[in-house]
């Protein structure tokens, strides 16, 4: 393992192995975010498997617009082209994502990571990563999966920021990394795409960050509601307990924090 080690695509060739074969990998030293770059390659017929990983955003993004930070050998981001079947539904996709990236660090030794509904990666209650997924216009079945990992925290993050980010505790060579997210993402998108994020929701909440804990929700448009937090149903729904009964919340506008 190196502290210096850069991503190169060679590298990731041979860490992928066998499973090279599957992946259509680009390196961009800069881009705009991973994820347009991505969807603008989807809309021109990218096949599945394809992935566009860049050293430097300009303009990263997590859900809503919100921006994402990252640096140069501090940061791992890359984006990801799935083509599913028509008629299966993306109900639960940034989940599976989610699950797959913990699974991946737990193979590689870099630690549990805990998950957050519907799309954050947590270390110790501060967000260790963050993932975006979207769907390709006028292909409802194809979806862009961005992923955003902090190896180290980014040396030009604000300092309130800072206070709620993580990072990888141990230096580690990105590209053996990005192969084992690689290698487990196509394992747990084929097993999403079969059997649904049911099958995923036992091992989902296995790491999950609030079971059972008291949580408030933030919705745009509606004052904050404070309840337990149930866990996640079997097509992605958080379960939502408040006033003795259990809520399903599926909107992707809502924000949830501990109380
Ligand atoms: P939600 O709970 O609704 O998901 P969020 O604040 O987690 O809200 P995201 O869209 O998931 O929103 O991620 C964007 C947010 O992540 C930014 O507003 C910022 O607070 C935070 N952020 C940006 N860059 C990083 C980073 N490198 N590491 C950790 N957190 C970051």
């Amino acid at each position: 393992m190196s502290a210096t080690a850069r991503l190169n695509l060679a590298a990731l060739s041979l860490a992928l192995g066998d499973t090279a074969r599957r992946f259509d990998a680009d390196l961009l030293p800069v881009c705009d975010s991973s994820n347009a770059v991505l969807l603008a390659r989807a809309e021109a017929g990218a096949p599945t498997g394809t992935v566009v990983i860049t050293e430097t955003q300009t303009a990263g993004r997590g859900r809503r617009g919100r921006p994402w930070l990252s640096a140069p050998g501090d940061s791992l981001t890359f984006s990801l082209l799935w083509r599913f079947a028509p008629g299966t539904s993306p109900a639960g996709l940034s989940l599976a994502t989610g699950l797959a990236v913990a699974t991946a660090l737990e193979k590689v030794g870099a630690g549990k990571t805990a998950l957050k509904w519907p799309n954050d990666l947590l270390r110790d209650g501060r967000k260790l990563g963050g993932i975006l997924i979207e769907l390709v216009p006028g292909a409802p079945h194809a979806a862009v999966i961005g992923i955003g990992l902090n190896l180290r925290l980014p040396g030009e993050m604000p300092e309130d920021l800072r206070a709620r980010s993580a990072a990888l505790a141990h230096p580690i060579d990105p590209n053996r990394l990005l192969a084992a997210l690689l290698i487990q993402l196509l394992d747990t998108l084929n097993h999403f795409a079969r059997h649904g994020f049911a099958a995923l929701r036992h091992d989902w909440q296995a790491r999950h960050a609030f079971e059972n804990a008291p949580v408030r929700l933030l919705a745009d448009f509606a004052p904050p509601r404070d309840g337990i937090c149930r866990g996640v149903a079997g097509d992605g729904a958080l379960l939502f307990e408040i006033d003795g009964q259990v809520e399903r919340i599926l909107s992707g506008e809502i924000s949830l924090r501990p109380r």
